[in-house]
């Protein structure tokens, strides 16, 4: 058994025998021509059967994975027709007197390589296309009929790339899974696969190539981005229970898909997810959530060696946003200190380090680093729906302090050119005592409040949340933290503020009955509690007398 690891760009399971995609085209040669003007009438000819075939794939592409997804064919026939792509290559054929075959080739290459040195990922990933297109006209040049690998059963696929067209060509029902060696997270042949629901993995590197042959029976994780090559028995039995679970959530899907959370009554809930990195935005996608309720924006800080800068932390912000069209993205200001230590903010040791310097307290005494971050997050504000949200607020003055920054920084934005929305809504996370306590006086000076309940709970509680020994003094049910999230729910709302909860209590589904009672707008849970979550809340009827309560 080998295990590769690439990045997994849409979350499902295949197992099963590998096909290896080798393209058959014939590396391009160079050749001199003695007559331009019909080598370049040659290359008319055969830009107008890549156009006429591309529409076949748009037709296809439209049938399979939608409008939206199928627009890329009519991008490639637009690039097919670029002036300055067009003119390049003409160009070089009068001047240089070569094959059509060759111009297009050199002339590819050149467009690729400008789009790789871009600085946007997403420009970046246009290259893969422009080297698909070429290679379209090219195989029209020589008349090949098509790009398409034949397969006869089903597989999954592996290559050194793939690119859309191919993607598309492929037969999907004989399609278990695609796996290639190289690839982007931004490519079109990375979207086409998330959107054909195929579990694909891409990046996991030129030695497995030199290790598949067709045949060879694997397994494609696209969750976690592993590749298993000769898996065991156990591994294969994994991977079985694993789909029959996808299976069993697939067909909840089906059933929710599109839907809004309306309770039997009426009341319409936002189910939104809890994510710590880029990496789990496939999940969220998958799981159909309304929006992200609270991303963990310190695992940023913990990752790094370093600070991360204001544009490494831009680009995360951005594309998360980017993800999550027209839906609301809240982002947590870091939560750094207690259980989550960075060495290089060389914080001093603490007796009660939970009780200690963290979170809005670290970011208050560290101006700089939290105007970085706050920097970061209102740039991206400009690509989507965001909140910004502050961890561990405890009085009024700590929240004041944090917004006057905000406007701080709002300021040196617009001194400096650079665009923000302005809608950005602020809010805050009850997760003290203290929070929940004063929430009429916090309510009016934010948009929303997240409950914390996992802090919540270990504050209330006095039950370290870290110390396994607490568990069975550590009622997540305790009547008094149910009070404090009720007065905070009632005090949000009377100040027009929204509510949500973003701590695993969000999960617990024997809850969400009382939750909806006491008036939380949001449940923000880990994407795998979503769909159940969904289910739970269209069979609650708030107009019944109480069950849970
Ligand atoms: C919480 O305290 O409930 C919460 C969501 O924050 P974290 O678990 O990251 O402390
Ligand atoms: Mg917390």
């Amino acid at each position: 058994m080998t295990i590769f690891k690439g990045t997994g760009v849409y979350g499902a399971i295949a197992a099963g025998k590998i096909a290896v995609f080798k393209r058959t085209q014939m590396p391009v040669k160079r050749d001199k021509i003695k007559n331009p003007v019909a080598e370049v009438a040659r290359f008319e000819t055969a830009k107008k059967e890549a156009v006429s075939r591309l529409r076949e794939l748009h037709k296809k592409a439209l049938k399979e994975v939608g409008e939206a997804n199928a627009q890329i064919f009519e991008i490639h026939m637009m690039m097919v027709d670029d002036e300055d792509f067009n003119e390049a290559v003409t160009e070089m054929i009068q001047s240089q007197c070569v094959n059509a075959e060759y111009a297009v080739s050199v002339t590819a290459d050149n467009f690729a390589e400008m789009f790789t040195a871009m600085e946007d990922a997403y420009m970046q990933a246009r290259a893969a296309d422009v080297r698909d297109v070429s290679n379209r006209i090219i195989t029209c040049l020589k008349s090949d009929d098509s790009l398409a690998p034949q397969i006869t059963e089903q597989v999954i696929i592996c290559a050194d790339d793939l690119a859309p067209s191919e993607t598309v060509s492929l037969d999907k029902d004989k399609v278990l899974g695609f796996v290639t060696a190289h690839g982007s997270y931004n490519s079109h042949t990375a979207i086409l696969a998330r959107n054909m629901s195929i579990p694909a993995i891409i990046g996991v590197g030129d030695a497995f190539l030199s290790q598949i042959r067709d045949g060879d029976v694997a397994i494609a994780d696209g969750f976690n981005g592993e590749f298993v090559l000769h898996p065991d028995k156990e591994a294969l039995a994994r991977a079985e229970r694993r789909q029959a679970e996808e299976l069993e959530k697939k067909e909840l899907l089906q059933k929710l898909k599109g839907k809004d959370n309306i309770t039997l009554d009426g009341r319409k809930i936002q189910v939104y997810a809890n994510i710590g990195s880029l990496d789990h935005i496939g999940a969220v996608l998958l799981n159909d959530a309304g929006g992200i309720g609270l991303f963990r924006s310190e695992f940023l800080y913990l990752e790094n060696d370093d600070y991360p800068s204001e544009e490494e932390q831009f680009k995360v912000y951005k594309r998360v946003l980017e993800s999550m069209p027209a839906k609301k993205v809240i982002i947590r200001t870091m939560d750094i200190g207690a259980d989550k230590q960075a060495d290089y903010f060389h914080l001093d040791r603490e007796e009660n380090p939970a009780l200690g310097l963290r979170a809005i307290r670290l970011c208050l005494t560290r101006p700089e680093v939290f105007k970085t971050q706050l920097r970061a997050l209102y740039r991206a504000s400009a690509f989507g729906k965001l909140g910004i949200m502050f961890p561990m607020i405890t009085s009024v003055s700590e929240l004041k302090a944090a917004l006057a920054i905000c406007d701080q920084v709002k300021r040196e934005l617009i001194f400096t050119g650079k665009k923000y929305a302005t809608d950005v809504e602020l809010g805050i996370m009850i997760e003290t005592p203290a929070a929940a306590l004063i929430s009429d006086r916090l309510a009016p000076l934010v948009d929303f409040f997240s409950i914390g309940t996992n802090d919540l709970t270990q504050y209330t509680l006095a039950c370290d949340r870290q110390n396994p020994h607490l568990e069975a003094f550590c009622d997540t049910h305790h009547e008094a933290i149910l009070r404090l999230i009720s007065l905070s729910a009632q005090n949000a709302h009377a100040h027009g503020a929204w509510i949500g909860i973003c701590g695993e209590l969000a999960a617990d589904m024997t809850l969400t009955e009382t939750f909806l009672r006491m008036g939380i707008d949001e449940l923000s849970v880990s994407p795998s509690f979503i769909l159940k979550l969904r289910d739970t809340i269209r069979q609650i009827d708030l107009s019944l007398p109480p069950k849970h309560l």
